[in-house]
């Protein structure tokens, strides 16, 4: 006799972990199929956490190098174990991949290894090695995830021309590393390299790096990633990677000009996008609907065109990011038990974990242009935050846009240092429907970088005391 379940959650990333915790802790009765062999998805095994494990080593090792003698700490002979930082990466990744199967025995969710086949609407099929397993489920959760994208023409073979997983784990520092495409995967994984020390040339489609960002930020941004060292060529179509014995030669044409140029390198890093994947699914012969974009179609409740099975994460419309999928899983998990689960899509904050960083939530200017709202602008440097500048890390700002009538914040954008951890209290001030008179008017502890914050809220009223 096949087991029978609640939920089924096909998928065990943040979005599908999440939703089989939350699930199971409103009493359903849970299972969760992975095929990775982990779980934690692309984020846990090859995404957030070990690209951000090897952006705070190679901060180390660049401030080691760098910057510690001008705080009076005399260093000599700093060298790089490449070998070791990736074990201290890995370490981490294989320490949160097992906290999540704990978190399965805890919660009492059933973890199910191998792929995942929808066979009707209610039957799942899972294969794993020679084995095929049926199980049968009230409800289905689709949480697939994404995976890299490549350009026409351009093979990723994961050791010369690498995705993002490859450049996670290269054996040796490239010479000449070049990453196409000026995201915030193709810039984070461009600094850990630049600061191991490659020379990175970032070669972007459009004429701004971080398409989406307000555009007032990502000129400073990239001001800023200039000055570290990192070359681009913006407003650039990149028509062809040739591997030769020795080197690649990545050939790129202007769009405006139209003049070619090539780059010789020995590393080309492909961080072009990610698509929703849902390859082998069955998805066409149960009648699950996507859409143009190759992403499983959902209503407001994540139903999908079949209402009893549900689809949340990457695979969804929205923005690939984990924080965003796990909100969705909970929200599924908080329908299906009967309560009424909710993702509020205009307060997703979005962070790059680059050096300073850049966190970003809500609209940007361009954003309030098009769509013709009044607008005021508070803006605070950290070059005037006494925190900052004690730390030698003054450079960036905060802004925060205010609705020119009722004052309510409508988007806060920041680079500058810690701003990834800053930005969750404008989260939260956004969801309670603040306006920058509420944030000025709040006591921030002296002397940390959450000043800036207070201060730009004050600018709005163009009352700032530091400044
Ligand atoms: C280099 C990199 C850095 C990133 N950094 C960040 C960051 O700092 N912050 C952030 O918020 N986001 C980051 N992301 C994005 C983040 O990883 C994704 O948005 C997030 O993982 C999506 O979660 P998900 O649950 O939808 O899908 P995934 O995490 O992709 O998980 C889907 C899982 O489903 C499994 N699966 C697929 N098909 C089947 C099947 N048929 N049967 C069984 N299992 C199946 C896959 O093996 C996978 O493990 C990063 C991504 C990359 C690539």
């Amino acid at each position: 006799m096949e087991e029978k379940f609640d939920l089924i959650v096909i998928g065990g990333g943040p979005g599908g972990y999440v939703c089989a915790i939350r699930a199971a802790q409103l009493g359903l009765k849970t299972a969760c199929i992975e095929s990775r062999g982990t779980l934690g998805g692309t984020c846990l095994n090859v995404g957030c956490i070990p690209s951000k494990s090897l952006l705070n080593s190679s901060e180390f090792y660049h401030k080691a190098k760098n910057n510690f003698n001008n705080l009076g700490i005399e260093t000599s002979n700093i060298k790089l174990n490449l070998k070791k930082m990736m074990i201290n990466k890995m370490k981490s990744v294989q320490i949160l991949t097992k906290g999540v199967e704990f978190l399965f025995k805890k919660n009492k969710v059933s973890y199910i290894k191998g792929k995942g086949v929808l066979f009707s609407k209610n039957d799942v099929v899972v294969y794993q090695d020679d084995k095929k397993t049926s199980y049968k489920s009230k409800n289905i959760v689709i949480a697939t995830g994404s995976s890299s994208v490549s350009l026409a023409g351009i093979n990723i073979d994961e050791k010369n021309i690498v995705s993002s997983t490859g450049a996670l784990s290269l054996e040796e520092v490239p010479k000449n590393l070049v990453v196409i495409g000026g995201g915030y995967i193709g810039l984070e994984m461009g600094s850990v390299w630049a600061r191991l020390g490659s020379k990175v040339t970032v070669i972007e489609y459009l004429d701004h790096i971080t398409p989406g960002m307000d555009r007032e930020i990502s000129k400073e941004f990239q001001k800023i990633l200039t000055k570290q060292g990192i070359k681009f060529k913006l407003n650039n179509k990149v028509t062809a990677v040739k591997n030769l014995k020795d080197k690649l030669i990545v050939e790129f044409t202007d769009n405006k000009t139209k003049r070619k140029e090539s780059i010789d390198c020995d590393k080309v890093l492909v961080s072009v996008g990610r698509k929703p994947y849902t390859e082998g699914l069955n998805l066409l012969k149960i009648g699950v609907k996507k859409d143009e974009k190759g992403r499983i179609e959902t209503n407001k409740k994540f139903q999908t065109s079949i209402s009893n099975i549900f689809a949340i994460g990457d695979v969804i419309k929205g923005p690939m990011l984990a924080h965003k999928a796990g909100e969705e899983g909970i929200a599924v998990a908080e329908i299906l038990a009967g309560q009424s689960g909710h993702v509020n899509y205009d307060v997703i904050p979005g962070v790059i974990y680059t050096s300073p960083e850049v966190a970003t939530v809500g609209k940007t200017e361009e954003q309030l242009k098009d769509s013709n709202i009044n607008y005021k602008i508070g803006k605070f440097p950290f070059l005037a935050n006494s925190r900052a500048k004690v730390n030698n890390e003054s450079e960036g700002f905060v802004k925060i846009l205010a609705d020119s009538k009722t004052d309510k914040v409508l988007g806060v954008h920041i680079i500058g240092p810690h701003c990834g951890d800053m930005i969750a209290e404008m989260v939260l001030a956004m969801e309670f429907g603040a306006s920058s008179e509420d944030i000025a008017r709040t006591c921030h502890a002296h002397p940390t970088h959450t000043e800036a914050i207070k201060e730009a809220a004050l600018a709005v009223d163009k009352r700032p005391i530091h400044f």
